[in-house]
């Protein structure tokens, strides 16, 4: 049905009607409170000339109809229906509350447990195996100091084009699992599985003490708000929550000592460049310095494999940042608490993070060993 054109009322006319709170009115575009999502401020965008909406926090949006429809919970025929009732023959509006029937809309959309480790690791490994590191990023990596074949052994990837449909069917020809494994979720209207891609950068797989990929990380070529996102496919029809786990690179019953260090890509190059300067060492990497229920997993998982002392190495903007000042003497309190024997590393703030300390490191011996040769 095409309506254009024979619309009943303006959305200036329906804002009143479901009593959307207006913050600011331009005279052409009214900012006003979004009443689907949990908006503070004003993040509803209407276009009076336009007649549409657009929120810009959930992301809801479209035309007279559309608003009324998601307010009231109702098709877009419905919608049209009561509003000719209301504007063209003086009828009441049916007594409903936006917000309650849209908190409880969104508590419907059906979400799906987490799949255990293995079944996120079988579909996560899968996956990644199709995917290839696009040019940019593979320059990206090689600027960060990273070389080309080991770059491969990272085994990072770019992020497939939205949606991807060939390599959902290309999954499940494989066998694997779905349902469960956050960044998945079904179409509501055909039914068919997708993928929840939304944004693009790298896909840096997050591994738990036993080598599985529990969750994968995106390192955003848009930074917004934050550099990384997790592959989820949380708030979508049957998706799943995602779930970061510490992660550990090489962490072996061999180690006595291992660096706690924050995020995952960090970790893995932190242990990359131990390695090159001849001084492979442990690494565990959690997704966030305030992350104390990871921090606590990561604790007893290091005590599984025996080994009893860490090296809490967070960037070294505590000195500036107070959160991770706080965040680190909670680690170092927490891990004394428990058994282990905590020693806080500190090394000039010229370098942030310990992977961009160890990088100068790789930097000064490639220097000396083309001055003196290599032993
Ligand atoms: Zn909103």
């Amino acid at each position: 049905m095409d309506y254009t054109g024979n619309l009943p009322c303006d959305i200036a006319d329906e804002v009143e009607l479901l009593g959307i709170r207006v913050v600011r009115n331009t005279g052409t575009q009214l900012h006003c409170k979004c009443p689907f999502c949990d908006d503070r401020k004003a993040h509803l965008n209407i276009n009076l000339g336009k007649n549409v909406f657009r929120c810009n926090r959930c992301g809801k949006g479209g035309g007279v109809l559309h608003l009324y429809a998601e307010a009231n919970g109702i098709s877009l025929n419905a919608a049209y229906e009561e509003l000719c009732n209301i504007y063209r023959h003086g009828e009441h509006r049916p007594e409903r509350s936006i917000q309650k029937k849209v908190i409880k809309q969104k508590a419907q959309k059906p979400q799906l447990d987490l799949a255990p480790a293995s079944v996120r690791d079988n579909t996560y490994s899968n996956l990644l195996s199709m995917l290839s590191l696009g040019t940019a990023h593979r320059e990206a990596m090689l600027n960060r100091g990273v070389s080309g074949e080991d770059i491969i052994k990272l085994g990072y990837k770019t992020t497939p084009a939205v949606r991807a449909p060939k390599i959902v069917t290309e999954l499940l020809e494989r066998g694997c699992e779905l349902g469960g494994v956050p960044g998945f979720y079904i179409d509501e209207e055909t039914g068919k599985w997708k993928m929840d891609i939304r944004g693009s950068g790298i896909m840096i797989p997050d591994r738990n003490s036993k080598g599985q990929i529990e969750a994968i990380q995106i390192r955003l070529d848009k930074v917004f708000k934050s550099k990384f996102n997790t592959f989820t496919s949380v708030d979508q029809y049957y998706g799943a929550t995602a779930s970061c786990c510490p992660h550990f690179v090489g962490v072996s019953d061999d180690v006595d000592s291992v660096y706690l260090t924050e995020g995952v890509m960090k970790a893995d190059l932190a242990h990359y460049f131990s390695s090159l300067l001849g001084h492979p060492s442990a690494f565990v990497g959690l997704t966030g310095v305030s992350n104390f229920n990871q921090f606590r997993r990561s604790l007893e998982e290091l005590r599984a494999f025996g080994i009893e002392t860490i090296q809490v190495a967070f960037d070294m903007d505590m000195a500036v940042n107070d959160n991770v000042r706080k965040a680190r003497e909670k680690v170092l309190q927490v891990g004394c608490e428990e058994g282990f024997e905590m020693i806080p590393r500190r090394w000039s703030p010229n370098y942030k993070g310990v992977d961009d300390l160890l990088l100068s490191f790789v930097e000064r011996k490639k220097i000396t060993d083309s001055i003196f040769g290599k032993l």
